[in-house]
């Protein structure tokens, strides 16, 4: 296992370069996503490198996505190491909180059990009280007759993605705030992601937007989904001035926009923000003959796609925190 980690994290770093996102200035900001708050005055020429860590990024997944993890099925030992698993990666890159813990507990059913969203913040440097809000469920399917359904697609990669982007972002400090939220009980009717909107640690008037991960490492036609631009036409541009620099294809739909398209609008967690109209973008794959299935394993992630994807999604939201520089 280990030589396979490091054969990955040789060939993720060679390929790194190659992957680095470089974007110029090159589109006029006209619908401000936070609020109104940025000054034209700093618009110009200006660049975000995008370098995420690829070594930490294959290890949260294979840690996330073990069969030590049994599925990660709220309410179970299994979902409680993950939790403590980002909880102590938070811990360790020095992540804020929006309280004494990054814990935000919810009632599950109605025979006393618990789920747990996991909140991390860093603060912006500028625009402290607004805040872009990064989200992945943590939780999936447990184990069902006795076979493990890892969810490492779904969606061990949308949560090692979002805690490799929390260190990114702890690297590279951002203008606005930005809350990190790892949320359980999806699998179970987006409970978690619903709860946080209703107790919104920060008023949902200050979230400028939501990037939802989830099953983003699996694709075998190097394709990925922005979703959510028809509904929210001011953020496709966002994604275009990635576009050109990425070596993964980002597609729009699965938001109705063409007819015959599965609609995953209600589909995953952005859909609670998007209920309260804040912005969201969705990025994820079409499902695989592994969908909820106890195939979706760790060795049948392509890593170096998972690579590019991340560093796409992070060059998006480097972006949404610096709409600056487009111009
Ligand atoms: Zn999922």
């Amino acid at each position: 296992m280990l030589n396979l980690f490091l054969s990955w994290v040789k060939k993720l770093a060679m390929a790194a370069t190659a992957c680095m996102v470089t974007v110029a200035s090159a589109i006029v900001l006209t619908g401000c996503p936070a609020g109104g708050e940025h000054k034209k005055k700093n618009a110009g020429k200006a660049n975000v490198l995008i370098n995420i860590d690829s070594a930490s990024l294959i290890n949260y997944l294979a840690y996330l996505s073990s069969a030590k993890m049994a599925g990660r099925e709220t309410g179970t030992p299994g979902n409680q190491l993950a939790r403590d698993y980002i909880v102590n990666v938070f811990d360790s890159l020095q992540i804020g909180k929006v309280s004494n813990t990054y814990l935000q507990s919810f009632p599950v059913g109605n025979d006393g059990h618990q789920g747990n969203n996991i909140i991390g913040l860093i603060k912006g440097h500028q625009f402290e009280n607004n805040y872009i809000v990064i989200t992945a469920h943590y939780d999936h399917l447990g184990t069902r007759n006795g076979n493990i359904y890892y969810g490492a697609d779904d969606n061990a990669s949308g949560t090692a993605a979002l805690l490799a982007m929390a260190r990114y972002f702890k690297q590279y400090p951002p203008k606005h705030s930005i809350l990190f939220v790892a949320f359980d009980a999806e699998e179970k009717g987006l409970l978690g992601s619903k709860y946080f909107i209703t107790h919104a640690p920060v008023p949902i008037s200050a979230m400028a937007a939501n990037v939802n991960m989830d099953m983003v490492s699996r694709n075998d036609s190097n394709e990925i989904y922005a979703s959510g631009t028809r509904h929210y036409p001011f953020l496709k541009k966002y994604v275009d001035s990635i576009r050109p620099y990425s070596p993964v294809n980002v597609l729009f739909g699965h938001d109705g926009e063409k007819a015959g398209m599965h609609d995953w609008t209600n589909q995953s967690d952005h859909f609670p923000f998007h209920q309260n109209q804040i912005p969201y973008l969705y990025f994820g794959v079409e499902d695989h003959a592994d969908y909820h299935r106890p195939g979706d394993t760790f060795d049948k992630v392509n890593k170096s796609f998972y690579y590019r994807v991340c560093t796409m999604i992070t060059g998006v939201a480097s972006l949404l925190d610096r709409p600056d520089i487009l111009q």
